[in-house]
């Protein structure tokens, strides 16, 4: 199961909101992560007032097993399939 908390962000517009920040992503129970934090949308909060985008500076533990990659996982980094670093 992935865990995650909500935080309460303030944006630069002013609005006041609280989005859900992912501390812990086990895509084997909850796949439809993946696709989330592969795209680098992981941790990114949207203002509902004025739409603006922001990435939560916030490492998160990332685990998958088809995929080698650190334990702690930044939008930065970028993951190989295990299938394709090493065929068989
Ligand atoms: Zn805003």
């Amino acid at each position: 199961m992935s865990r995650s908390t909500n935080r309460t962000l303030t944006c630069p517009c002013g609005e006041v909101f609280t989005s859900e920040i992912y501390e812990y992503v086990n895509v084997a129970k909850d796949p439809q992560l993946q696709y989330t934090v592969l795209a680098g949308l992981l941790n990114v909060s949207t203002c509902p007032s004025c739409g603006r985008r922001a990435a939560i500076a916030r490492p998160f533990i990332y685990s998958d097993p088809a995929i080698t990659c650190s334990p702690t996982f930044t939008r930065a980094m970028m993951c190989l399939k295990r299938s394709a670093a090493d065929p068989g």
